[in-house]
């Protein structure tokens, strides 16, 4: 466990040293503990049942509670989608759109969240409403907000049967048994990412801001519980000094930073690890010192029991389903000596690894063809994969499965596709992962060639494109495909579907 050790004065008069040795010798010192997580989706240990796991999280907040009565647990945003398991249907035929991951926070002993860009991927409001509703935990936010026909309100959670609006912060009272108390207040941001027509954000520093100046007279240490790109973390501790920790999300990966006096922490997504943050306040001089440390979550600690029995409720859905499908959750496809970059960030943004080999596993189904492309919104996993990759990785990568079909198109329309795939979709899930087009001062070259407008030219791609189900790419439409039920791969037969393609592929690459 690495373990870090940051002071902030509060008082400015104090000099850290000095209010170091007061923290040291007073007996009237409050202590409470923060265990930080952040961007998790799956509620199941990962990589082979090596990393994660939110029963494993339980287990470490029950010993950190029974050091401290005074612990809590934030989740910094980020968990009601995506997953392979949200994209499927309960008894009732309703999506379960991220309810496995709030029955598991709620067993799991989760305090307080923050929304991120994730939670707003649920277009349907009333469905987002109903997750909110389902928690245990409650959220803050201070710039997103629901549009309600002209008005712009809180959003709401229900709690003991009351609509409350959800609020910008929450204070949270701690003790020590001796009569001393402190407060703290946290805020949520929120980065403005995901766009639905019922949600408006208000700008994040100045929310935060405003925020800020009202929480800090009312309490004794704020927090942030901030779902910022660590770019926007540091800008916002910069232009909004005296917040003694940001819970950050949005990242996925384990960091820390220290900008003017607040500590910016983030964990791995996925509860890979975790950090805790042990306080210790100082009344008379208000004094805060904070100690964090970045806690792996792995197969050394024990599943939480009752936590545990809800994740397997929800795995065994899960496992059932992808038996009937043909799967096997655990069987390994892929070992890594390099991670699968698959973050929505970077797939939606510029080439990455794991889409390069979904288009060369594409060729290894349908070979000779000029170009393979596939929108890289149907890479849903947000997450890069390291170590090994299971059928279930492939399974979360592609929820929605689907064919892929061989097309003719004019030069002129390939060049129109290469275009807008990768120029006007960046950032979107039409942004293309391709293989064997190459730019080149202005144009293309299509396997060393210059590409001519008139050629017709053979291309793959997801039956979803070729319908012109994609954005800005309606055109493909317009053009006849041919699609085979089963596709010739290394001497055997495969289900025409993305999923079963790729782990043909792995399965045969063996390590990458
Ligand atoms: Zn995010």
């Amino acid at each position: 466990m690495r373990q870090f050790l940051l002071s902030i004065c509060l008082l400015a008069l104090v000099s850290c040293q000095s209010s170091r040795t007061a923290l040291n010798t007073t007996q009237q010192n409050i202590e409470f503990t923060i265990l930080q997580i952040n961007d998790v989706y799956e509620i199941s240990p990962l990589e082979g049942g090596k990393a994660g796991g939110l029963a494993r999280v339980a287990t470490v907040k029950k010993q950190l509670l029974a050091e401290n009565p005074n612990t809590i647990a934030v989740l910094a945003g980020d968990f009601l989608s995506p997953s392979f398991i949200g994209t499927l249907k309960d008894e009732a035929g309703e999506r379960i759109a991220g309810m496995q991951m709030v029955e598991t926070l709620n067993a799991m002993g989760l305090d307080y969240a923050t929304f991120g860009n994730h939670e707003f991927d649920l277009s349907d409001p009333a469905v987002l409403q109903k997750r909110i509703d389902a928690s245990q935990f409650e959220y803050t936010t201070c710039n997103a907000l629901r549009i309600n026909g002209d008005k712009k309100e809180p959003f709401t959670q229900k709690i003991n049967g009351v609509d409350r609006p959800i609020p910008s912060y929450l204070i949270r009272e701690f003790s020590n048994g001796k009569g001393q108390s402190l407060k703290v207040g946290f805020i949520g941001v929120v980065l403005p990412f995901a766009r639905q027509d019922y949600l408006h954000y208000e700008d994040v520093t100045e929310s935060f801001r405003s925020t800020y100046n009202e929480v800090k007279d009312k309490a004794d240490i704020v927090v942030g519980i901030t779902h910022l790109d660590v770019v926007e973390d540091r800008q916002l501790a910069a232009d909004v000094p005296g917040v003694a920790l940001f819970i950050g999300g949005h990242d996925h990966t384990e960091m820390n930073h220290y900008v003017e006096r607040t500590v910016i922490t983030k964990a791995d997504a996925n509860a890979k690890t975790a950090y805790i943050h042990r306080f210790t306040y100082n009344p008379p001089s208000k004094m805060v010192q904070i100690q964090s440390s970045v806690k792996k979550i792995d197969d050394s600690i024990a599943d939480e029991p009752s936590t545990q029995k809800v994740v397997d409720k929800w795995q065994s859905k899960v496992d059932q389903l992808m038996s009937e499908m043909g799967f096997d959750p655990n069987r390994k496809v892929l070992q890594l000596s390099q991670p699968l970059i698959c973050k929505e960030a970077l797939v939606r943004t510029q080439p990455t690894n794991y889409g390069q080999l979904t288009a060369l596993a594409m060729s290894a189904a349908i070979p000779g063809a000029d170009v393979y492309l596939l929108n890289s919104g149907s890479m849903r996993l947000d997450d890069n994969l390291s170590n090994v990759v299971t059928e279930y990785d492939v399974l979360r990568t592609f929820p929605f499965g689907g064919s892929i079909v061989k097309m003719q198109i004019p030069g002129i329309r390939l060049q129109q596709l290469l275009d807008t795939g990768l120029k006007t979709n960046i950032g979107d899930g039409g942004y293309l992962q391709q293989i064997r087009a190459v730019a080149s001062s202005g144009g293309y070259l299509i396997s060393g060639k210059e590409l001519e407008k008139e050629k017709m030219y053979t291309i793959v791609l997801p039956q979803f494109l070729a319908k012109g189900r994609e954005q800005n790419l309606e055109f493909l439409g317009e053009y006849t495909f041919q699609e085979t039920a089963e596709l010739d791969m290394y001497d055997s037969k495969v289900t025409n579907d993305i999923r079963n393609i790729v782990i043909a592929y792995f399965k045969q690459l063996k390590q990458y």
